[in-house]
């Protein structure tokens, strides 16, 4: 079993205002095979969390601990955590002229490995998982993100995230622009790698619509950049039903 750990973490960027505080303190212990919902209100600092964890420049840590079964998260590159275990979706969102998704996820895999996978049965691991996630056999040839819709794009990270296999998988906002087909989809491949391979998922949401279909162990509440409560799938019935409007009295 690995662990990812956030510890009192406190993260703020640099604005022509000066500094500007968003995350104020963040807890939260994630165990491999263990699918943890962080749900709050827009602007309450979830997508600066992942963006934290992924290792983005612009986000400064001022306080705090990030660590993967003890190791220091916040001294790693962006490859280094990679290649710890940490899938980050956001690593690999733009265009990339000229590269095709072949090249691509093979170049991605051998470094995330630390050696080139077997091409035979690379081969046909690329095959199997496209046509799980029902991505059409042309996407292969074609360049990275280039021309790829919305509901493309969210299926090709979860692509990714069945070849590399990682121990950590964070997801921000994955059930953002999809329909209900290419949601199912979407979540059973998450429920996929989390069944095969023991990963443990962290995802952010705003809405409880993704939690029909990708059940939660555990739900924090995401406010004001902290964790205001923490419970089980229960809470997320209680913020469909809810909102958030107690929190934000209270924030
Ligand atoms: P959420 O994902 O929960 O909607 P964010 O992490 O995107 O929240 O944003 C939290 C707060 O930090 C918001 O007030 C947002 O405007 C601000 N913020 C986040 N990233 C930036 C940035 N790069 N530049 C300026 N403000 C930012
Ligand atoms: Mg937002
Ligand atoms: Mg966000």
């Amino acid at each position: 079993m690995s662990t990812l750990e956030i510890k009192d973490l406190k993260v703020g960027i640099e604005t022509e205002q000066g500094h500007k505080e968003i995350l104020k303190g963040v807890n939260l212990t994630i165990n491999t095979g263990e699918t943890h919902a962080i749900m709050g209100p827009n602007g309450s600092g979830k997508s600066t969390l992942a963006s934290t964890i992924a290792g983005h420049p612009r986000y400064i840590v001022t306080g705090g601990e990030i660590l993967l079964d003890g190791e220091n998260v916040l001294e790693m590159s962006v490859d280094e955590r990679a290649k710890a275990g940490l899938f980050l979706a956001m690593q690999y969102p733009v265009e990339i002229p000229g590269v095709t998704m072949t090249n691509f996820l093979r170049t991605a895999k051998t470094a995330i490995d630390g050696e080139a996978p077997s091409l035979r049965t690379w081969t046909k691991d690329v095959k199997g998982a496209m046509e799980k996630l029902r991505i059409d056999p042309d996407f292969a040839a074609r360049n990275v993100n280039e021309g790829f819709s919305g509901g493309e794009k969210k299926r090709v990270e979860i692509l990714q995230l069945e070849l590399f296999k990682p121990k950590f998988a964070v997801l921000d906002e994955t059930d953002s622009g999809l329909d209900v087909d290419a949601l199912k989809i979407v979540s059973e491949g998450v429920n996929r790698a989390q069944e095969e391979n023991d990963m443990g998922t962290l995802l952010i949401t705003h809405y409880t619509r993704i939690l029909r279909y990708i059940k939660p162990d555990f739900v924090h509440v995401f406010v004001d950049g902290h964790v205001a409560e923490q419970g089980g799938p229960e809470l997320a019935d209680r913020l469909e039903e809810e909102g958030y409007d107690r929190y934000l009295a209270k924030a």
